[in-house]
């Protein structure tokens, strides 16, 4: 059934505000314009923790430019409570190893799933790791990602791990839209595709056809 993520995050921040609790977050973040809003959101309500765990990245070049302006943001932005910052690792392989015989799904395909499990998987370990009370991910704000499919697998994950899914939609309020004024306010660097080489070519091909 069809849930309205954003009311559900809505009550969870209610309740917290009840309580006076200000509890732990850790944040998976895709890149730096995606984090914006939903820090610009939640660090109100909560400490964070952004995780950066994509092994997806393609090129290298791209990945660690992805990572030096997500740090170079959490530096920047004022935020009430204190955002800390984890490096996952870049481990290339198992993306490819966990996408093996999807590669020519176009993207929202089942190859996204499975990324979106990997990404996810590996955020509520580390939050069940170290401690958190939530884990939740920045995906959900782009208007090409399935915020249904995202929340149930943070749900499953939530079973497996023992650990609190922030259930979520930011692209709802205006969400994605905020997020592109944030980047522009801080000079943020866009990228152009979603990340995996998949994503890439498909990118240079339509950019291509265009050019005609
Ligand atoms: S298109 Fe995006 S979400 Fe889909 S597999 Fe590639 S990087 Fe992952």
């Amino acid at each position: 059934m069809k849930q309205n993520y954003q009311l559900m995050l809505d009550d969870t921040i209610e309740q917290l505000a009840e309580d006076g609790r200000v509890p732990t977050l850790l944040l998976h973040s895709c890149c730096a314009p995606c984090s914006s809003y939903c820090l610009e959101y939640l660090s109100d309500y909560f400490e964070i923790t952004v995780f950066y765990y994509n092994p997806n990245i393609y090129p290298d070049e791209e990945y660690f430019h992805r990572v030096e302006e997500q740090k170079n943001f959490i530096e920047r932005f004022p935020a009430k409570h204190p955002i800390s910052f984890i490096q996952g690792d870049f481990e290339k392989e198992r993306f490819f190893q966990s996408v093996k015989g999807l590669e020519n799904e176009p993207e929202r395909g089942a190859r996204c799933k499975v990324c979106f499990e990997l990404r996810l998987g590996e955020s509520a370990k580390m939050a069940a790791d170290r401690g958190f009370d939530y884990f939740t991910t920045t995906l959900s704000i782009s208007p090409m990602k399935d915020a249904q499919l995202l929340n149930e697998i943070g749900t499953q994950l939530e079973e497996e791990y023992g650990i609190k899914y922030l259930h979520s939609d930011f692209k709802k309020k205006n969400g994605y839209k905020r997020s592109c004024e944030i980047s522009q306010e801080y000079n943020m660097y866009r990228q152009d595709y979603c990340g995996c080489v998949f994503s890439y070519n498909e990118t240079m091909a339509r950019r291509n056809q265009q050019k005609g």
